[in-house]
C-alpha cells in the first residue's frame, strides 16, 4: 500500500519540522487536491505538527499553495491575541512596564516569547517543495503580503487582520488601501486611527478629505515635475537659434528650440512626442502647430539622412552638439 501515496523531500535539517509553520513534526497530512484540476492520483504526503495537521483535515482546496494559504490563515485567527502584542507593545515597553500581581508579572514575562512565537509560525516559509528529488512546480508566494514584519497570505488578508488588530473597520480600511495604494499600509492604518470616527457619516467625510489630499499630493508632484523638467533640460534662447529654410519650408526657430530642449534630434523621437508637441504649439493655433510639425519633420529628416550637412552647413549644427 506505501506506494498509493508520495512523500514530498524532506531535507536533513528539516527533519522532524511541520512544512507549514516550523513547530516540532506530529503526523503526515495526505493531500488530495478537491477539486482535483490536475487529476493528480495519489494523495501528497506532507510533515504537519497536530495544529496544522488538524487545519489542514478541515480544508478543501485545489491546490498546494492555497491548503498552505489556508493553514496559515487559521494560525493567524488562533493567535491573533499574541500576534496583537506585538502592535501593541515594544520589547522594550514591555520590559520597562510595572505590571503589578503575579498575573501580570507572568504576563509580562511571557508575552514577548509568545509573540515571537506566533510570529515565527505564521511567517514560516517552509522548504520548496520536490519528490524524489524533482521540484514541484506551481507553488507561489507572490500574493503574500508583508506589513511591520509578518506575512500575511495575501492583500485582502493583511486589510482583515490588520483592521481587526487596530480596531478600524474592514470595509474603510479597504477603501483607504485602494486610494492610496497597498504600498502604504503604514499611512493608511495612520490615517484611520486619527480619523474623528467611524459611523457613515464620519467615514464618508474622512475618505472626501483623503481624495481632496490626495489630489492636491499629485497636482503637487507634477508641479515638482514641471520645476524639475525646467532644471534638468537645457534652455535655448530663441535669438542663438537660426530659422532656414530647407525645399521651401521655413523651419521656425521656435519649433527648433522646442525640439533642442527636449533634446529631440531625430524622425523617432519627434514621433514619440508628437503629442506633446501639439499640445504645446495648438494653444497658438493648430495650423501654426502643423506647420511647425512640418518643418520640424523636415529638417530631422535632412540631419539623418544627410550626415554631412547636419556636421557641416546646419546652421544650428553647433547647438545640436550641446546634448
Ligand atoms: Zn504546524
Amino acid at each position: 500500500m506505501t506506494d498509493h501515496y508520495q512523500s514530498i523531500d524532506v531535507p536533513f535539517n528539516y527533519r522532524h519540522t511541520c512544512w507549514f509553520c516550523g513547530e516540532p513534526y506530529f503526523e503526515s497530512f495526505g493531500f488530495m487536491p478537491s477539486p482535483n484540476y490536475e487529476h493528480q492520483e495519489h494523495p501528497l504526503m506532507l510533515p504537519c505538527c497536530q495544529e496544522c495537521l488538524s487545519s489542514c483535515k478541515s480544508i478543501k482546496v485545489s491546490s498546494l499553495d492555497l491548503l498552505r494559504d489556508r493553514v496559515k490563515e487559521q494560525l493567524h485567527k488562533r493567535y491573533a491575541k499574541h500576534l496583537q502584542i506585538g502592535v501593541n507593545w515594544t520589547k522594550e515597553e514591555l520590559e520597562d512596564c510595572e505590571f503589578e500581581g503575579k498575573a501580570l508579572e507572568g504576563f509580562r514575562e511571557s508575552a514577548w516569547a509568545m509573540f515571537e512565537i506566533a510570529k515565527e509560525r505564521v511567517n514560516y516559509q517552509g522548504w520548496p517543495i520536490s519528490i524524489d528529488g524533482i521540484p514541484v512546480a506551481g507553488i507561489t508566494n507572490v500574493f503574500q503580503f508583508e506589513f511591520d514584519g509578518i506575512f500575511y497570505t495575501g492583500l485582502n488578508h493583511a486589510v482583515q487582520q490588520l483592521a481587526l488588530k487596530y480596531g478600524i473597520p474592514q470595509p474603510y480600511l479597504e477603501q483607504v488601501v485602494e486610494l492610496v495604494g497597498r504600498s502604504k499600509m503604514a499611512y493608511a492604518l495612520r490615517f484611520c486611527k486619527t480619523s474623528y470616527g467611524y459611523s457613515d457619516a464620519q467615514i464618508k467625510a474622512s475618505l472626501e478629505s483623503l481624495k481632496a489630499l490626495l489630489a492636491e499630493e499629485v497636482a503637487n508632484d507634477s508641479v515638482a515635475a514641471v520645476n524639475k523638467g525646467a532644471v534638468l533640460s537645457r534652455s535655448f534662447a530663441i535669438k542663438e537659434i537660426k530659422e532656414l529654410i530647407l525645399y521651401r519650408t521655413q523651419i521656425s526657430s521656435y519649433a527648433i528650440q522646442w525640439a533642442l530642449e527636449r533634446e529631440i534630434d531625430t524622425l523617432q523621437k519627434l514621433a514619440d512626442q508628437e503629442d506633446a508637441f501639439f499640445e504645446h504649439f495648438s494653444q497658438d493655433s493648430e495650423v501654426v502647430a502643423f506647420t511647425y510639425f512640418n518643418g520640424l519633420q523636415i529638417y530631422l529628416e535632412k540631419r539623418e539622412t544627410d550626415p554631412q550637412w547636419a556636421e557641416q552647413e546646419d546652421p544650428n549644427r553647433e547647438l545640436f552638439e550641446r546634448f
